[in-house]
């Protein structure tokens, strides 16, 4: 059962909440050493009970889970240095300065001032926090509190980093640096689980993902495979002139949104040289026109059931 090879392993992972909720029905997952990973799934589905039994805040009901080949139920401590954590809440004490956090928390895991003292400069120089060091945590910006929630997170040097919604609420530019940052900290070894709403951020960053639904995981591919499966997409178009009504448009899946609006699902045997050329001829005119949805939303949405949007015409959208 002793798992060597990867970086986290989940046995058939169980977990009933005191009041009688199931939220984990038994999930296995095997992430390898050096992955970018997404874990995945709607409100609900089971990802924070996950992460916080992998970072011993929550007692499982059953299964086995290893890091690096360590047992947690056997070697927790052992496991706890390899692994950093970034909790979704900010959860740090705002009364103390930001450089001191970093101190403390290097601390519990028996580092010495002089042993933290570089990696604190260079996470807090990388991290964009190092004229700040001096401050109350409570007195940074939101963005800044989050770079030091992931500062805190590696302080102790983890081989597997589990993020809980590290962007949640950054704006695009903030998004974009952390974006990079990770990438960076991946490339240099550093396995990294991430859970997000922002798909685009999964779609992006990471090489495998799994899909976690009602406490079971419902999808578990390398991305480009999973994103493979889609076989068709939907492009929303934006008309010069509005539409009173259109029934049908060859084998397209069409929904006239609105007058000047058409949603058409394009299937992977379709191209969209032949959809134009079906709008010449009945002289609609596209002025622009967007995806309606990023790649994995759009397989997302279909596998977890939510969401409305036009279908293909000959075909069921199946994977
Ligand atoms: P996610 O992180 O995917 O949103 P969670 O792991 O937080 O999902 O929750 C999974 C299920 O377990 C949900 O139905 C949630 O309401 C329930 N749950 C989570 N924490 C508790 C708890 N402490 N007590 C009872 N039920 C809980």
């Amino acid at each position: 059962m002793i798992d060597p090879v990867h970086a986290l392993s989940l046995h058939q992972l169980t977990k009933t909440y005191a009041n009688g909720k199931v939220a984990l029905k038994g999930i296995s997952l095997h992430v390898e050493q050096g992955e970018f990973f997404a874990l995945l799934g709607p409100n609900g589905a089971g990802k924070s009970t996950t992460i916080g039994i992998v970072a011993s805040l929550v007692r499982p009901s059953g299964g086995l889970v290893t890091v690096f080949g360590e047992r947690l139920d056997q070697n927790p401590y052992g496991v706890k240095q390899m692994l950093g954590v970034v909790p979704q809440e900010i959860n740090f004490n705002p009364f103390e300065k930001v450089e001191h956090i970093l101190y403390t928390q290097g601390g519990y895991f028996g580092l010495s001032r002089l042993e933290l003292r570089d990696i604190v400069e260079h996470l807090l120089h990388i991290l964009g926090l190092a004229d700040k060091r001096q401050q109350q945590a409570k007195a940074l910006s939101g963005g800044m509190k989050r770079r030091l929630l992931i500062a805190r997170g590696l302080v102790h040097r983890p081989r597997l980093l589990i993020l809980d919604e590290p962007t949640a609420g950054l704006d695009v530019e903030l998004r974009l640096g952390l974006w990079g940052f990770l990438e960076e900290l991946n490339r240099s070894g550093t396995t990294i689980i991430l859970t997000t709403h922002y798909l685009e951020e999964a779609e992006r960053l990471c090489r495998q993902v799994a899909i976690i639904d009602h406490g079971e995981i419902i999808a578990n591919a390398a991305m480009r495979s999973l994103l493979d499966q889609l076989d068709s997409e939907v492009f929303v178009l934006y008309l010069c002139e509005p539409l009173a009504v259109l029934s049908s448009l060859g084998d397209f899946g069409v929904k006239l949104v609105d007058p000047r609006t058409l949603e058409v699902c394009v299937g992977r045997d379709q191209n969209l040289n032949d959809l134009f050329a079906l709008l010449a001829a009945r002289g609609i005119v596209v002025h622009s026109m967007r995806n309606k949805q990023n790649r994995l939303e759009a397989l997302f949405t279909r596998l977890v059931g939510i969401g409305e949007q036009a279908q293909p015409a000959t075909r069921q959208v199946a994977v």
